[in-house]
């Protein structure tokens, strides 16, 4: 897939950027000035910044609670005025693009369902058009790449250039590990396709009440990517959304204190000789897998014309499924996941019975 070229320029002023990474922390929802204020005050003090609070929420089902409104951008402008933070909300459409920019927000998310639909990106960006303000925009709930660099685009067109990424994982139907699935090739992908893009990784919401925000802090900071936006409330007990994701002001300084934060690269001699050697060899085991593959595709056909010959379908269940079963044995033995193994042959597979199907046309 091609790379795409966005307008981009530095998401916030240079002050904020020097210090790496990018933390933005605060409540799910803004509740109550009382809660906006304790809980901004704990966050400064831990060196937060920015400053996140959801005043719309866009809700599962209804009867949940669903934002205290424009009420709340009231207390946000307090936060700004009296600690002299950046506070940044969540907007879904275009009444609520004018209420934070009255307001003086100094930097808007698009939430993960609006990213999924065209049409209310279309139109947030148009009523952004000729404004400066920074937008972060989630991923949709569905692990759709394009999808997400599409919302990216229609911003940048009406002249958005303070953009940047969040990745908040994917959803699925049952239940797993996370809230929602990191899924991490496809930021890692989002990168490629679009360079210079900051990405800021969200653990709360991929985690939800899993307990595994520091790890996925740690890998967003080991795979190079910018910020982190995490959930922080005063009392997470009494919070009146996300209350099992929140942390204390106090546990997000503590993971924050631990995180190891990773540079993009070292001029250290013997490190980029090795690394060089090693690369090297990387580079052959590649090739290698590229002609292996191509002689097994060959074969593949072959087996193809045969089938073709006695009238024989192409796909033969149980030769695939003890095929597999039997991949993953070998490879178990050789220190590889049988998820990697399993997603490997997924793919050869379905190219051999591709082949095949050509063979069968032909
Ligand atoms: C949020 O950040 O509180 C939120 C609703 O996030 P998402 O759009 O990722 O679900
Ligand atoms: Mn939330």
């Amino acid at each position: 897939m091609e790379q795409i070229k966005l307008e981009l320029e530095p998401l916030l002023p240079p002050k904020h950027l020097q210090k790496k990474p990018l933390i933005i922390a605060g409540p799910c929802s803004a509740e109550s000035e009382e809660q906006v204020m304790r809980t901004a005050e704990e966050l400064k003090k831990a060196g937060i910044q920015i400053f996140r609070a959801g005043i719309w929420k866009p809700r599962t089902r209804p009867d949940a609670f669903e934002g205290v409104g424009s009420a709340g951008l009231k207390w946000l402008e307090k936060v700004k005025r009296e600690l002299d933070m950046m506070v940044t909300i969540e907007v879904a459409n275009v009444k609520h693009v004018y209420q934070a920019l009255r307001y003086g927000v100094d930097m808007l998310w698009i939430g993960a369902r609006s990213t999924a639909n065209p049409f209310a990106i279309q139109e947030i960006a148009d009523a952004l058009e000729g404004t400066e303000v920074p937008v972060m925009v989630k991923n949709p709930v569905n692990p759709d790449l394009n999808l997400w660099i599409g919302a990216l685009e229609r911003l940048n067109r009406a002249g958005i250039r303070k953009l940047a990424a969040i990745h908040r994982g994917f959803s699925r139907y049952g239940t797993n590990t996370y809230r929602n699935d990191p899924h991490w090739q496809i930021p890692v992908e989002l990168r490629r396709r679009v360079p210079g893009l900051p990405i800021i990784t969200d653990p709360s919401h991929i985690c939800g009440p899993c307990g595994l925000i520091y790890e996925i802090s740690q890998k967003a900071m080991d795979l190079g990517f910018d910020g982190l936006i995490i959930e922080s409330h005063i009392n997470p007990a009494t919070a009146l959304s996300d209350k099992e994701q929140q942390l204390t002001p106090g546990e997000l300084s503590h993971i924050l204190h631990r995180l190891i934060v990773r540079k993009e690269k070292s001029d250290d001699e013997d490190f980029l000789t090795e690394l060089e050697e090693l690369r090297r060899l990387i580079d052959e085991c590649d090739l290698d897998l590229v002609r292996l593959l191509s002689q097994r595709m060959n074969i593949s056909e072959k087996i193809g014309l045969l089938k073709k010959k006695q009238n024989v379908t192409i796909l033969q269940t149980q030769r695939w499924q003890e095929l597999l079963d039997n991949r993953i044995h070998a490879a178990s033995g050789l220190g590889l996941s049988n998820e990697v193994i399993e997603k490997i042959f997924m793919a050869i597979h379905q190219e051999s019975i591709n082949r095949q199907n050509k063979v069968m046309k032909a």
